[in-house]
């Protein structure tokens, strides 16, 4: 194996994604050299501010301490995500993280919360979530369990700054050895026989040259695509928004500990809270909206004052054909896009770093290994996309001719299946290795006011006395649970707030 080892890393790019690849390789990967190649010209897409859960699995990976990483990037926490507006005007309901209620016996809780709601002995599903309960009040502290029950406490992410968090990220690579080159890359150099990437060539002429190459550029795609061409998937078709304006706003009250997604005529805005201000985008499609009208809605919805000019990100929703080809793996935006409303991005350069390293390759660049890799990229987009799709889908707005779209066009088979099913059983069935529970699943599926035919037999096995006592049972210990936590702001202040030292 010696000989076949890799031991030159290129990472082509030093947003996100780069420096994301570049401290992980760095913090888990012996005896490997890593070259990380960024233009300060070119820049950063500079969003990417709000999180999943699963990104402390990162940290832990990196092994970095929560509250430095919190401190270092403006950090807030995040419970989950408030939607308005999106099944009908007037909506609200949130796709908070974590356990919402108790399974009792073989069933989950959502069974018995339909048959519950059916016999209006149910409450909104959201009283029976500790995440929701706390967020609504602004209220967070790190808790895993509620003590002496066996509900599971507070699940979290995390919402940051996204430049704070690259130079936190580069100091924590740089630490561990990875070598920066700051340069324009102006050519791409190949192996005739193979098609293999050899070097990327930088305006001075100077040559870095690797064995492996990362595409981090950004939708650029410099290696996958204009080096490799190859292709695209293009799903614009079930996720027509291809832009986004951005606007940061001084914060008008205390951080709020979750995302809001706010619908609007032909798109939606989000409203992501930090320690020292707010980050809010409309995201939009061009062909129901001009730029002026999508602006002028976000600043009429910007809740404090715009601290720069708003501007326009453009993008193509998709993913590459082959994440990974020869012997270039692109991750982050040059690997595919899914727009931000379920905070998937930086999930997925985790995910493929993760993958990556169980995939490493030798310098044979095994193709079987390759398309294993392929494949498991490929699944997780595909579920992540009929997931953001579902949100669009499942509406009952006739306000605008954006909404009839996107709730007349057709759905990919995954989706319908799923939706069918939820329709017919109150049942979700998740597949494999696919990011989001059934929880989440079930609280997008009804706060799309999809409402199934039934609920499982064996839910009718408590008598309706039973029912109800459970249901208060659970919502006297979460809400009692949540009033008792310290407010968001508070606890930041008591534990990682920007600018304290450690
Ligand atoms: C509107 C919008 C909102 C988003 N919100 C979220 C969110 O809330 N949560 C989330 O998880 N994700 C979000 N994302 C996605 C997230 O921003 C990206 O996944 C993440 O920032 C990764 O970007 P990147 O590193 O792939 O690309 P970039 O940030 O574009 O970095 C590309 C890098 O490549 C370098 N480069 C390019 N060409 C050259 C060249 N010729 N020579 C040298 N260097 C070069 C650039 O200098 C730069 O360093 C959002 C994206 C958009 C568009």
């Amino acid at each position: 194996m010696g000989e076949r080892r890799i031991t030159k890393v290129v990472i082509v790019g030093g947003g996100t994604a780069g420096w994301m690849t570049a401290a992980a390789l760095s913090r888990t990967m012996d005896n490997l050299s890593i070259h990380l190649v960024e233009s300060d010209e070119i820049g950063t897409v500079g969003v990417g501010e709000a999180t999943i859960p699963a990104i402390r699995l990162f940290n832990a990976l990196i092994g970095i301490d929560e509250n430095e990483f919190i401190r270092e990037t403006g950090g807030t926490f995040k419970l989950g995500i408030q939607f308005h507006d999106w099944g009908r005007i007037g909506d609200v309901y949130m796709h908070a993280f974590g356990q919402i209620g108790r399974s009792l016996g073989m069933l989950p809780f959502q069974q018995y919360w339909l048959r519950g709601r059916n016999e209006g002995v149910a409450g909104r599903l959201g009283d029976y979530s500790l995440n929701e309960t706390a967020g609504r009040q602004n209220r967070f502290a790190r808790l895993p369990q509620i003590p002496n029950t066996s509900l599971d406490g507070i699940a979290y992410a995390f919402h940051f700054d996204a430049a704070l968090y690259v130079a936190y990220l580069r100091k924590v690579a740089e630490a561990a050895g990875v070598v920066r080159t700051e340069g324009k890359i102006v050519s791409v150099r190949k192996d005739g026989e193979r098609g293999h990437v050899e070097a990327v060539v930088l305006e001075d002429g100077t040559a870095i040259e690797g064995e492996l190459f990362i595409d981090c550029s950004g939708f650029r795609a410099l290696l996958i695509e204009e080096a490799l061409e190859t292709g695209f998937e293009d799903w614009t078709h079930w996720l027509p928004c291809d832009r986004a304006i951005a606007v940061p706003s001084e914060n008008a009250g205390p951080a709020r500990p979750y995302t809001q997604a706010i619908a609007h005529k032909a798109g939606w805005q989000w409203r992501i809270p930090l320690q020292h201000r707010t980050g809010n985008g409309h995201v939009f499609c061009s062909d129901f909206i001009s730029e002026d009208e999508a602006t002028a809605t976000l600043l009429a919805n910007v809740e404090g004052r715009p601290l720069a000019e708003p501007r326009t990100l453009r993008f193509r929703t998709g993913m590459r054909s082959r994440a990974w080809n020869a012997n270039v793996v692109a991750l982050g935006l040059a690997s595919g896009f899914l727009e931000p409303l379920e905070s998937t991005s930086i999930h997925l350069i985790q995910n493929g770093i993760a993958k990556l390293i169980a995939h490493f390759p030798g310098r044979d660049f095994d193709a079987a290994n390759i398309d294993a890799y392929n494949r498991r990229i490929r699944f997780d987009y595909e579920r992540i996309r009929d997931f953001v799709i579902l949100h669009y889908h499942a509406n009952q707005r006739s306000d605008s001719p954006f909404w009839v779209r996107c709730r007349e066009m057709g759905v990919p088979e995954t989706l319908a299946a799923k939706i069918e099913l939820f329709r017919s059983q109150g049942q979700i069935v998740r597949e494999g290795e696919e990011l989001f529970v059934e929880i989440g699943w079930f609280q997008v599926l009804t706060g799309q006011n999809i409402v199934p035919c039934g609920y499982h037999p064996m839910a009718d096995a408590l008598t309706s006395d039973e029912l109800a006592g459970f249901f208060d049972d659970i919502e006297t210990i979460v809400a009692r649970t949540a009033s008792r936590l310290p407010f968001h702001e508070e606890y930041i202040a008591q534990h990682c707030a920007a600018g304290v030292p450690a």
